[in-house]
């Protein structure tokens, strides 16, 4: 749960960090960023902040905006009726992302939470910086996590089914609640 109050600072600061990035977007967009705190009440360290720019039903294209050390956590994107499940690649626009997926542990840094390990099991990291970007294909877990300047990416992907995607964490509730 997070209040009107802070969804709405969180929004500013997303959007300042898109337009710092080069992404030229409307104020009406930025009113319309989603802010996710995955249902766990602790935004700045495991969140994400996300204008659909496009979303039909075939295709969707995100900026996705993680503030600093704000972790995305681990999720994977499962087959609804003939669909295999959403085919993500993500594009780094701005700042440094530690991208962790399956393959051998060469993980570095950036569980979130003490004690959280266990909703953080895929340790093969990929470190992206601006220009770089990643595929995943259907069902493949992943998280990642901003270093210290945030980061701003896009996202380009078969279309989003956001709310039927599968968390590790048992506590979480992907659709946040906005307390007014
Ligand atoms: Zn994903």
């Amino acid at each position: 749960m997070i209040t009107r109050k802070q969804q709405q600072a969180a929004q500013e600061q997303a959007g300042q960090m898109i337009r710092a990035s080069g992404v030229r977007i409307t104020e009406e967009e930025i009113k319309k960023i989603e802010v996710v705190d995955f249902g766990l009440s602790h935004l700045d360290i495991e969140g994400v902040q996300v204008l659909t720019l496009v979303q039909t039903e075939r295709i969707s294209v995100k900026v996705l905006v993680l503030f600093p050390k704000q972790t995305e956590p681990e999720h994977w994107h499962p087959p609804v009726g003939n669909d295999p499940g959403k085919e993500e690649t993500v594009r780094i626009i701005s700042g440094t992302v530690y991208f962790y997926t399956p393959g051998e542990d060469t993980f570095k840094e950036g569980i979130p939470v003490n004690g959280k390990e266990s909703c953080y099991t895929v340790r093969h990291v990929t470190i992206l910086k601006p220009g770089d970007q990643i595929t995943l294909q259907p069902g493949e877990k992943h998280w990642f996590q901003a270093k210290d300047e945030g980061s701003v990416m896009y996202s380009f992907s078969t279309i989003a089914r956001d709310a039927l995607d599968q968390f590790t964490d048992p506590d979480i509730v992907r659709i946040t609640i906005i307390e007014d």
